[in-house]
C-alpha cells in the first residue's frame, strides 16, 4: 500500500481532502464520504425498528401454558419410547425363555423321570413295611431322609430352571426442572458483566449466584 497523502480521505480512489475523523471506520474522511458513512449508519434504524418489533411480538406472545404444552410433550414423548422399549425387551425376553425351554427340556423330562423313580422305590418299600407290619427306626429314618432328599431336589430344580432377574428403574429416569431456578439465564448475563467489571474470584461468584 503506497502512502497517502496526511490530509487526503482514506476511502479508496477518494481524492479530497479530509474533513473529520469518521468514528465509524476510525478514518480521516472527507465531508461526502463522511455523509454517506452518517446515512449507512441512520440506515440500520429502520431494520432495529422491525427486528424490535418481532421481538415484541414474541414477548407479548408468550403464554405460561406454551411452556408448560411443551414439557407435557416432552414427558409424554418419554413415555411413548420407554413404552416401546419395554415392550420390545418383554418380546426379546419372551423368546429367551421358549429358547431356554426348548434347550432343557430333555433335562427336565430325565430329572423328572429320576424322581419319579426314587418316589416310586419309596412307595414300594413303604408297602413292603406296612404289608410287615414291622418296621424299625433305622427303616423310617431312611425313608424319612429320602423323601427329604427328593423335596429338596424338587424345590431346587424348580428354583433353577429358569429365573428371571428384574430390576425396576427409579423415578430419576426423568428429571423434571427448570433453568430458571438454577440460574440459568441470568447468571451467564450477570457473569459477564461481573467479569467485565473486573474480575471476581470463582467462591465469590459461587455465593453471588446462590441467591
Ligand atoms: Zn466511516
Ligand atoms: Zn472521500
Amino acid at each position: 500500500m503506497f502512502a497517502m497523502p496526511k490530509n487526503q480521505c482514506h476511502i479508496q480512489d477518494c481524492t479530497r481532502s479530509v474533513a473529520t475523523l469518521c468514528y465509524c471506520c476510525q478514518k480521516n474522511v472527507c465531508s461526502k464520504h463522511f455523509n454517506e458513512h452518517i446515512e449507512v449508519i441512520k440506515g440500520q434504524l429502520h431494520p432495529l425498528v422491525e427486528q424490535r418489533n418481532e421481538l415484541a411480538e414474541k414477548v407479548h406472545n408468550l403464554k405460561i401454558e406454551q411452556l408448560t404444552d411443551k414439557a407435557y410433550e416432552d414427558l409424554d414423548q418419554w413415555r411413548t419410547g420407554i413404552y416401546k422399549m419395554i415392550d420390545d425387551i418383554y418380546s426379546k425376553k419372551r423368546k429367551e425363555i421358549e429358547q431356554s425351554v426348548q434347550i432343557n427340556e430333555a433335562l427336565f423330562v430325565k430329572h423328572k423321570n429320576e424322581q419319579l423313580e426314587k418316589i416310586e422305590k419309596v412307595k414300594l418299600d413303604l408297602e413292603q413295611l406296612i404289608s410287615q407290619d414291622d418296621a424299625t427306626a433305622d427303616q423310617i429314618r431312611e425313608l424319612k431322609s429320602s423323601l427329604q432328599i427328593i423335596e429338596m431336589n424338587l424345590a431346587v430344580f424348580q428354583r433353577q430352571f429358569i429365573v428371571v432377574q428384574t430390576r425396576l428403574w427409579d423415578v430419576d429416569l426423568v428429571q423434571i426442572q427448570s433453568g430458571l431456578n438454577m440460574n440459568f439465564v441470568n447468571s451467564i448475563g450477570q457473569r459477564k458483566q461481573k467479569q467485565q467489571a473486573g474480575g471476581m474470584s470463582y467462591a465469590h461468584q459461587e455465593l453471588e449466584e446462590d441467591f
